[in-house]
Order: structure tokens, then C-alpha cells, then sequence
């Protein structure tokens, strides 16, 4: 199993969650942060730390976000790896909790 980041990280990217990582698994893309499936050791620190409740364990993600499973594992490998924390999205407020967002990732 594996920690999943969901769709309400897009356009927020908070990056609370990067630091607390001990194994150095986020990946950051222009608008969303992935996870590593292949690197992350299940520690469960990240879960809390995500401001927009969007990281959950592969066993809970909702029915609506199982795609992010596979996306998580697909762009981990494209995006370079983040470990420390910036400053997030300028409109991050207004997108959380905004549904259908899958729509603006950018790759
Ligand atoms: S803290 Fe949550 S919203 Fe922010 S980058 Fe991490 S997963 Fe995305
Ligand atoms: S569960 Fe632990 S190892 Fe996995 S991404 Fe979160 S902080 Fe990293």
C-alpha cells in the first residue's frame, strides 16, 4: 500500500506535507503533488499535515478519486522530488474543496 495524494491538492499545493516525509516521496508538478508509491514506507505523517485533506492511504481513497492511484505512481516518475516547503498557490483558498478539478492539471 501506499499514500495517495487526491484531486484537492490541485491548484492548492500547499507542500505542508513535503516536509515531514522521512523518505522523500512527494514529486511537484506545476499545480499537484504527487507521492511515490514505490518510496513511501506507509509512516501515516503526511496524512494530517495536508491543509486540504488530500492525501489519504490507498485503501481509502473514494470510489470518484481511484484514478489518482495510478496518477500518483505515473507522475511520480515525471516530476522531480520536493522536500522542502514553499509558499503555496496564490488562489490555493478559493480551490479548496472546488470538485472536478482533475480537468486543470497541468503536466
Ligand atoms: S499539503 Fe496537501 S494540498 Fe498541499 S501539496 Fe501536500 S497534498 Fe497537496
Ligand atoms: S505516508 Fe510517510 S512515507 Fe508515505 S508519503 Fe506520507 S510521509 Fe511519506
Amino acid at each position: 500500500m501506499a499514500y495517495v495524494v487526491t484531486e484537492n491538492c490541485i491548484k492548492c499545493k500547499y507542500t505542508d506535507c513535503v516536509e515531514v516525509c522521512p523518505v522523500d516521496c512527494f514529486h511537484e508538478g506545476p499545480n499537484f503533488l504527487v507521492i511515490d508509491p514505490d518510496e513511501c514506507i506507509d509512516c501515516t505523517l503526511c496524512e494530517p499535515e495536508c491543509p486540504a485533506e488530500a492525501i489519504r492511504a490507498e485503501d481509502d481513497v473514494p470510489e470518484d478519486q481511484r484514478q489518482f492511484i495510478a496518477l500518483n505512481a505515473e507522475l511520480a516518475k515525471a516530476w522531480p522530488v520536493i522536500t522542502e516547503k514553499k509558499d503555496a498557490l496564490t488562489e490555493a483558498e478559493e480551490w479548496d474543496g472546488v470538485k472536478d478539478k482533475l480537468k486543470y492539471l497541468e503536466r
